[in-house]
């Protein structure tokens, strides 16, 4: 009994395993055919200004509608095209589209692309930043740049490198995920950022565990001392936005302001907080 108990277990496993690879294999092909056949999309999601309350920016992510599986989410997409190499691909053309939906907005909004570490080991990133600005006729000052610090991991200097470089074409670069890797602290010193953008894992308890909310102000304090720009990601309930003002952050990104919504809707967004701005500062 115990032996045929054994066995199915085993055949369980052996079928999991296969569903697993079947996933992945039908996903590769599909975002290689979604590539080719416009199947992705890119939506914002808006960053607000804690000083003049208006939006700034927006964060540019992909979206991936499978024919017959529906939504597949970056988390698992990502992945995968950073491991077959698609990511050169479907980066190149989020930074293209984005830049290209920027273009339509007002002059003092930025738009944020997430930059895989994959990409960024490729010598011609340069080229295709430059490359998808003028296509898309934007100015660099306009381009925000995510990188979460798992990439700074290997190869500091060929990295530091390219940093100083995506900054001297006029591009921000902000480190994405702040606090989540083993080296936030030492990349602080080593890297010049622009901005960070805090972890929302970290907005977690903020308004009901001092312990949290201690933690949480101390990075928001260290971002503004070494002077960069401070973005709490994740902010969901008017408590947490009123905690993340009063430790001193620059800017909020989350739910509770708005989720990613689709170009059409954030161009409408931005259009209305531009008729509504002379009530605002009246
Ligand atoms: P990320 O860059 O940290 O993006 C923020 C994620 O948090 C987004 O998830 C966003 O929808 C979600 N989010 C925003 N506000 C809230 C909130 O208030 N509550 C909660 N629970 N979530 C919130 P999304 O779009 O599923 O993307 C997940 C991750 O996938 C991104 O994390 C990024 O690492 C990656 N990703 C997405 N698009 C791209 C892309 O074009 N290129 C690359 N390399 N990575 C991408
Ligand atoms: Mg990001
Ligand atoms: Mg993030
Ligand atoms: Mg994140």
């Amino acid at each position: 009994r115990a032996k045929s108990e054994g066995r199915g277990t085993y055949h369980f496993f052996e079928a999991g395993m296969d569903a697993t690879l079947q996933r992945r294999r039908t996903l590769e092909t599909g975002l290689r055919d979604a590539l080719a056949n416009n199947g992705l999309s890119v939506v914002f999601q808006p960053i607000v200004s804690l000083q003049t309350n208006t939006v700034v920016a927006a964060e540019a992510l992909m979206r991936w509608d499978h024919p017959q599986l529906g939504p597949i989410s970056p988390v698992e997409f990502i992945p995968i095209a950073e491991e077959t190499g698609i990511i050169h691909a479907i980066g190149g053309w989020i930074l293209e589209a984005a830049a290209k939906a920027a273009a339509c907005w007002p002059g003092h909004v930025r738009v944020a692309v997430n930059l895989s570490p994959i990409q960024f080991k490729r010598p011609d990133l340069i080229a295709t930043i430059r490359a998808a600005l003028k296509a898309a006729g934007l100015d660099a000052s306009r381009l925000e740049l995510e990188i979460t610090e798992s990439l700074l991991l290997e190869n500091s200097q060929s990295n530091l490198d390219l940093l100083l470089a995506l900054r001297g074409l006029g591009v921000r670069v902000a480190m994405d995920d702040f606090g989540t890797g083993y080296s936030s602290l030492s990349y602080l010193r080593a890297f010049p950022f622009d901005k960070i953008k805090i972890d929302r894992s970290f907005m977690a308890d903020v308004a009901t565990k001092a312990d949290s909310r201690a933690i949480l102000g101390a990075m928001i304090s260290l971002g503004n001392n070494l002077g960069m720009t401070t973005v709490a990601e994740g902010v969901e309930t008017a408590e947490q936005l009123a905690v993340v003002r009063a430790e001193g952050c620059t800017q909020v990104q989350g739910y509770f302001f708005s989720p990613p919504v689709d170009g059409a809707t954030m161009l409408a967004l931005l259009e209305a907080e531009k008729s509504d701005a002379p009530r605002k500062s009246a």
